[in-house]
């Protein structure tokens, strides 16, 4: 046991190597360290001289709280400067990274346990300085360094995956037109892990990302997941030209779903003359329409049907939500020859110019991408993962309130759903 006053104060302290030079406790306000670093006077790194004494500034850092109050130290640092007054090395600040990184306004203990809260708990920066009574910046400052070093210091973390899968995201909407800003995930969908993010939704980044891999890399994908975007088809037709390129199902799904949405406003539109009402038929069954029809219990059936025989006089919506189900039902299908001929039919049917315009659309986009989707039978690669990642950048999205920034938005994206190796961060050093 240490008995030692000082001793013990440093105990507690807890830091390497300092002096602790006293401690403020102003009630309400947090407790104030007083720290320096214990260190003898150095050697000028230009010239080997002695070092004198300059001055003595100080820094106010955020610490983690100490028995339940928040906390600040403050580092009285030395600034030396070379005793020989022609040497070109001038004046510099001891440093150490244990105590703070340079330019950081947390203490380094505290930045790395907001990374763990935000990054990997997916807690807001706003709950985090709360909990340290300090500002909103410091803290995601603080984030993104530890994080940026947490995701991009370890070649292991983007692996070896067969399956790769793009996809695009909308992250924030910017200026006073909140314009829509994109941007491409680019998934390991055997694993479900995000491997990173790019900025935009055209071939530019991706390309680049995937150029910046090695030839081995690229070469053990085997399967190339993408929405059906003709920019990410390029991507893969030029980086990837042997892998099979796989249509994910969930997009597929999701534009059926939009098909149905899009003839219901259009045919809404046409019978009543506005765009959708609180009591309009039409409306009220928008919710019934895009859900999977084994999920409609018997009720919702039948308030189904009365409502589109109340609002849809040329059963355009019904064919529309009719066509939503053929398509979900290309993914029920097990066997491969099966399931191409399902999506040949489809491609014809669709087109039959009795169809409503937008399942006509939608017919063309399945014959246009009818191999991909096929592909799909062969390579049983799920959409569980990529929409698991999907769910978890909602989430991010959600607790940041949006992003300002491409790559703070990245960081925590990669942070929460790219798994990155939490070990590794006693270890990093912050960017
Ligand atoms: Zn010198």
């Amino acid at each position: 046991m240490e008995t030692n006053p000082i001793g013990v104060c440093e105990l507690l302290v807890g830091l390497p190597d300092v002096n602790v030079l006293g401690v403020v406790d102003d009630a309400g306000a947090p407790i104030v360290l007083h720290v320096e670093q214990r260190s003898l006077r150095p050697e000028c790194p230009a010239c080997g001289r002695d070092a004198w004494l300059k001055d003595r500034p100080e820094v106010l850092l955020v610490d983690l709280p100490c028995f339940g109050r928040p906390a600040r130290l403050v580092w009285r640092k030395h600034r030396w400067c070379c005793s020989v007054s022609s040497c070109p090395m001038g004046s510099w600040v001891g440093v150490d990274g244990r105590i703070a990184a340079s330019r950081m306004g947390l203490t380094d203990r505290a930045g790395r346990w907001v990374t763990v809260q935000v990054g990997r708990h997916g807690r807001s920066v706003a709950e985090v300085a709360d909990d340290l009574g300090c500002g909103w910046h410091a803290v995601n400052d603080a984030v993104i360094a530890y994080g940026a070093a947490l995701v991009d210091d370890d070649p292991d973390r983007v692996g070896s995956p067969t399956a790769l899968g793009l996809d695009e995201t909308l992250f924030a909407r910017q200026g006073p037109w909140r314009r829509q800003a994109w941007s491409t995930q680019i998934v390991d969908v055997d694993r479900g892990v995000l491997l990173d993010v790019v900025a935009g939704r055209d071939s530019s980044e991706p390309s680049r990302w995937l150029a910046g891999r090695s030839a081995a890399w690229r070469d053990q994908i085997r399967w190339a997941t993408l929405d059906l975007s003709s920019s990410y088809r390029s991507v893969f037709d030029t980086m990837l030209p042997t892998a099979v390129q796989v249509a994910d199902p969930f997009h597929v799904v999701r534009l059926a779903n939009t098909t149905v949405d899009e003839a219901r406003r259009r045919v809404q539109n046409e019978t009543l003359g506005h765009r959708g009402r609180k009591t309009d038929p039409l409306y009220r069954s928008r919710r019934l329409l895009t859900m999977a029809e084994e999920r409609i219990s018997v009720d919702g059936h039948q308030r189904l049907r009365g409502l589109l025989e109340a609002g849809d006089p040329n059963g355009e919506v019904r064919m529309a939500w009719h066509a939503k189900e053929v398509v979900r039902q290309i993914y029920a299908h097990t066997d491969p020859d099966v399931a191409a001929a399902w999506v040949g039919d489809i491609g014809r049917d669709f087109c039959d110019p009795s169809m409503p315009i937008e399942v006509r659309r939608l017919g063309r986009t399945i014959k246009r991408w009818a191999d991909q989707i096929i592909a799909w039978h062969q390579a049983h690669v799920s959409n569980g993962p990529t929409e698991a990642v999907n769910n978890l950048i909602k989430r991010v999205k959600r607790v940041a309130f949006g992003f300002r920034r491409f790559r703070n938005y990245r960081i925590r994206a990669l942070l929460y759903a790219g798994k990155p190796n939490w070990d590794l961060l006693a270890t990093i050093t912050p960017h």
